[in-house]
């Protein structure tokens, strides 16, 4: 198997046994990353994967499934952008629904909810219902697709991760304030631990085609992110330098 260029760095930095150096804060306003199109959305919008495409990878970390979540792209595009070209190790997706971000919805530009047009054992054509940010109940519908699997995005995030064969997906949500791992595996110790989140097997509520369950149908571990409800400033300063040792992997040397 060829290596990309990508490892290069991580293999000559794992030698020394050197933390990789974020790059210079003047540097970090552009992403220099080439983007890799893995598939497009409903509306024809390129859907970009950064960082190595050569299976089996360790860890797959992306955000926005749903769209009016943009504050996962915010952080996570900030610690991309700090780490250095060639020294991705874990591939990074910034957006897994763009149309929904460009909207400010929480569905696709369909309506569907992402998270719950999965082909899982339990997907069902119910209408799905969430709590509008502020509220307390779950109120608001839409729906889970036509059909299992009914979406451009899901079918193409479907294809990317076979292909990449994640060991581990990290999927950033918002605002739970907590670190989802039904497995509680020692790197979902280690994320809580860092950014001071409770670590929990279950966010309380049946999810039907959710992504989490397909994965776990799929013996693919799944860690699930959710930010809390608090100012970016107050998230990015917690969470951005442990989602930069996922995304070089710094986080290895730290793991008990
Ligand atoms: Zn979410």
């Amino acid at each position: 198997m060829l290596a990309s260029p990508s490892c290069q760095c991580y293999f000559s930095r794992m030698k020394n046994n050197k933390p990789t150096a974020m790059i210079p804060r003047p540097e970090r306003g552009v992403l220099r990353h080439p983007a890799w199109e893995y598939g497009r959305s409903e509306h024809n919008t390129a859907l970009n994967l950064y960082g190595p495409r050569i299976a089996p990878v360790d860890i797959l970390l992306i955000a926005a499934m749903h769209g009016d979540e943009n504050e996962t792209t915010v952080v996570l595009s900030d610690a991309l952008r700090r780490v250095p070209t060639g020294c991705i190790k874990n591939p990074v997706i910034l957006s897994t629904n763009p149309d929904g971000a460009l909207q400010g919805t929480r569905s696709n530009a369909r309506g569907v909810d992402l998270n719950r047009n999965w082909p899982t054992a339990n997907w069902s054509s119910k209408p799905v219902y969430h709590t509008a940010h502020g509220g307390t109940t779950q109120e608001i519908s839409l729906s889970s697709g036509t059909s299992a699997g009914s979406e451009a995005e899901t079918r193409a995030l479907l294809e990317c991760v076979q292909r990449l064969q994640p060991r581990t997906v990290i999927s950033l949500h918002s605002p739970l304030a907590c670190i989802e791992d039904p497995q509680e595996t020692p790197l979902a110790h280690w994320i809580a631990s860092q950014v001071g989140l409770p670590l929990v097997q279950d966010v309380g509520y049946a999810t039907p085609g959710s992504f989490g369950t397909w994965s776990a149908e799929e013996n693919i571990n799944i860690i699930t992110w959710e930010l809390p409800s608090e100012p970016l400033a107050d998230i990015m300063a917690s969470h951005i330098k442990v989602l930069f040792k996922l995304i070089t992997g710094d986080y290895e040397s730290e793991l008990v």
